[in-house]
């Protein structure tokens, strides 16, 4: 069977790039072996402001400018609800901090997104010694909700294979491949951290951050906001909150332990007083690199592979830009951005 496109991977990059495939009406098959988790665990928050620093996420205000269209118009596709908008309180740890704050005001890049009032109140249940300060335009996409619906949208219309990609498998034709009974032009790799399986591109400097991420039921705690603290507080509504997450570079599984639970918990202490039960517990791998921008491109001697990986920690904000880049790349020739272009490493 003859396809334009084969995509290994339907996490957020996958289903980001799938949905240029279908705009551009081109034809491919995706597969899929569940073997990482990032998309399906992640907390899904959209936050223009490095919170720690208070410095601006790269482009921020470009991306979300692709990113909210994007997804409401999967919301419609699927006559679902998946963007939740709310405002992120940040709880100052000190003086100092909230100082940081206000100087934050004359980055240009960061000032639109901060709201000049400092939020004094109290909130049953929430540390907040030395106020709030609000961040305005962020919210939180389902993302499980999301690649649930789009994995079953793709085999309703028979688009995905669920089983492992065997890159030795591949045969190589001057301008297109072979894989199984499919021959295709182009194959694009978004195989979040399985990128490391790959023979054709794991020398990218991908890196592991394990995260981990708990769901509790707080009776006694009523927010409607993300509370951004030590760690965040995500509200899912009828007293349930994500909490989380860690930030493990040793851990290479995506399986949830001990030292992660007890990692949250320990700090959940210090940012809610009310008590809690810990309804689940879930991990993944967040595909990282170290200068914090995404890898895109194509392979320098099988023009025919291409990459589409390294959202690290803000998928759901860079994944819309980053595949709709590649895909005019790999169409129309034009120019990657060379932050996210993989020749950087050359
Ligand atoms: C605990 C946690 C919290 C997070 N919170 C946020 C957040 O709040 N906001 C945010 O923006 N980001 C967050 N992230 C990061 C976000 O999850 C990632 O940036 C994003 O999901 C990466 O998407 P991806 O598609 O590149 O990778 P993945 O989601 O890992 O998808 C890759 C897919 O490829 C498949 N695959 C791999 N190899 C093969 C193969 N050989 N054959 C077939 N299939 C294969 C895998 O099974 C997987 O489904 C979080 C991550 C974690 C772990």
């Amino acid at each position: 069977m003859k396809v334009d496109y084969i995509i290994v991977g339907l996490g957020l990059a996958g289903l980001a790039f799938v949905e240029e495939l279908i705009k551009a009406n081109k034809s491919f098959i995706v597969f899929e072996d569940d073997s990482q988790t990032s998309s399906l665990v992640a907390g899904g928050v959209y936050n223009p402001v490095i919170l720690k620093r208070f410095s601006p996420v790269w482009n921020a205000k470009e991306q979300l400018a692709i990113a909210l269209p994007f997804y409401e118009h999967l919301e419609k596709k699927f006559s679902t609800t998946l963007d939740q908008k709310f405002v992120i309180k940040k709880a100052f740890k000190s003086l100092e901090d909230q100082n940081n704050w206000f100087s934050a005001f004359d980055k240009p890049t960061v000032a639109p997104f901060l709201d000049d009032k400092l939020d004094k109140k109290t909130y049953d249940g929430v540390v907040g010694e030395h106020y709030f300060g609000n961040v305005k335009e962020g919210g939180r996409i389902d993302t499980h909700k999301l690649v649930r619906s789009y994995r079953n949208y793709l085999l309703e219309n028979n688009w995905i294979c669920f089983e492992e990609f065997h890159h030795h498998d591949i045969c190589f034709h001057q301008d297109s491949v072979t894989y199984q009974n499919f021959t295709s032009d182009k194959i694009v790799f978004c195989e979040g951290f399985g990128l490391k399986k790959n023979p054709y591109f794991n020398e990218l400097p991908l890196e592991e951050v394990k995260g981990e991420i708990l769901t509790i039921h707080a009776p006694k705690l009523e927010i409607d906001f993300l509370l951004k603290s030590t760690l965040f507080v995500l509200p899912l509504g009828n007293n349930r909150y994500k909490v989380g997450a860690t930030f493990n570079h040793k851990d290479k599984t995506s399986i949830p332990s001990i030292e992660g639970k007890d990692e949250l918990v320990k700090k959940l202490k210090k940012v809610i007083t009310v008590p809690y039960t810990i309804v689940s517990q879930s991990a993944g791998i967040r595909p990282a690199v170290k200068d914090r921008k995404p890898l895109a491109g194509v392979h320098a001697n099988h023009k025919q592979l291409n990459v589409l990986n390294g959202l690290g920690t803000r998928g759901v904000m860079i994944a819309p830009t980053v595949a709709k880049n590649l895909f005019q790349h790999i169409e129309f020739g034009m120019e990657l951005d060379p932050e996210i272009d993989i020749k950087r490493f050359n």
